[in-house]
């Protein structure tokens, strides 16, 4: 829906649009809450009862904003908005596929490759996506509070010389304010044997309001500093996200892509090279693209591996190659992403054609 005409329907100014406290605090929670930007969901409020009471909606005024209204199968309203199959009884899958509850030292740090560990710093975020593999979290309260959490897990790190690279993920690290994310940071970053920080954000995606000059500011100390985010669909780069992404990019803070391959939102070649040449033009490098996790609650947003191998099969010749993600699968134990890769007949032939380039072939 146009901007302007939003602001004008919810009575605000550009400057309160632009708060991302303003976006944060008035966030759409229920279904009725819904109607100011869209038609309702096609399903009926009753039956999309119990899909609320176990994964709650939360979508930020932007995000709905770049929602096509008089489309029905929206790919960004699939990325955020509940459906009746999330919940349906006869739901496979798992709540933790990966086993990530039983791979923690110490609560809400996950140690699973030697050099780097995942930090889950919060468990809340702007815009609930429906495919989220920690959705389990959503409901789940914190067992401490901030700064006993965060000095349980600096300990550990303190003590695993091995660990070089701290991950803070979550939910959403950019949730926090400047000052708590700053402490965060700090923390891990006085560890002597780390020597990289990341933080994985969907927040410029979701919220770009939240990437402010003085966030960037903070950040920019904090280097050697990488942020991964999360655009899964060409229509999620505005000017806003373009904005936020310059910004990092400026403060000296590489940007990386992590989508997720969805059902009916970029399982086309068509809509995934938009994707990935549009992420390119606005500097941001594809990173990988997940296939989706058996998480409880995701099932019919996933697709086949086959359908994934085939699309990366049809993107491997008109992408730069700076602009093709690495597509893989994450497993549980040791395992960990694992490269999905096939040579397709084609791909065979021309190895076969050039037996002479190898020393020995097959
Ligand atoms: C994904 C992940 C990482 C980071 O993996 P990279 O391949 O370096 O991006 C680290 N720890 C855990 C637990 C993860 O799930
Ligand atoms: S931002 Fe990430 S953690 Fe939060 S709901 Fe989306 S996928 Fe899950």
């Amino acid at each position: 829906m146009d901007e302007k005409l939003l602001m004008h329907r919810l009575n605000i100014s550009r400057r309160d649009w632009q708060d991302w406290r303003w976006q944060l605090q008035n966030r759409v929670t229920t279904l009725p809450g819904l109607a100011q930007y869209l038609k309702l969901p096609a399903a009926a409020p009753r039956d999309l009862r119990p899909v609320l009471r176990a994964y709650p909606l939360a979508v930020t005024p932007y995000y709905l904003s770049l929602i096509d209204p008089d489309v029905e199968a929206d790919p960004l309203a699939r990325q955020c908005l509940p459906d009746v199959r999330e919940a349906a009884f006869s739901n496979a899958g798992s709540a933790d596929p990966l086993d990530e509850d039983g791979r923690m030292p110490v609560s809400n740090l996950i140690h699973r490759y030697p050099d780097r560990v995942l930090a889950m710093v919060t468990r809340n975020c702007a815009v609930y996506c429906r495919h989220c593999n920690r959705k389990r979290l959503w409901k789940t309260r914190e067992t401490a509070g901030f700064r006993n959490r965060l000095a349980a897990m600096v300990r550990y790190v303190t003590t695993a010389p091995q660990v070089r690279e701290v991950i803070l993920s979550g939910g959403d690290p950019l949730m926090y304010d400047d000052s708590r994310l700053e402490a965060l940071l700090a923390a891990f970053k006085a560890v002597p044997h780390v020597e990289v920080l990341r933080i994985g954000s969907r927040m410029p995606v979701v919220l770009p309001m939240r990437i402010t000059k003085d966030l960037c500011r903070m950040l920019r100390r904090y280097r050697p500093l990488w942020l991964n985010t999360q655009f899964n669909h060409p229509a999620e780069i505005t000017k806003d996200t373009a904005r936020a992404c310059a910004m990092l990019l400026e403060a000296g803070i590489p940007v990386s892509n992590q989508s997720v391959l969805l059902q009916g939102v970029n399982d086309s070649p068509e809509v995934m090279r938009r994707l990935l040449h549009g992420l390119q033009k606005i500097s941001v490098r594809p990173y990988y693209l997940f296939h989706c996790e058996p998480v409880r609650g995701c099932m019919h947003l996933r697709t086949s591996v086959s359908a994934g191998l085939a699309l990366m099969e049809a993107l491997r010749r008109d992408c730069s190659g700076l602009a093709l993600p690495q597509y893989v699968a994450d497993l549980p134990g040791e395992a960990g992403k694992v490269p999905l890769l096939c040579l397709s007949e084609t791909l065979k032939n021309d190895l076969r054609k050039h037996q002479d380039f190898f020393d020995n072939f097959e």
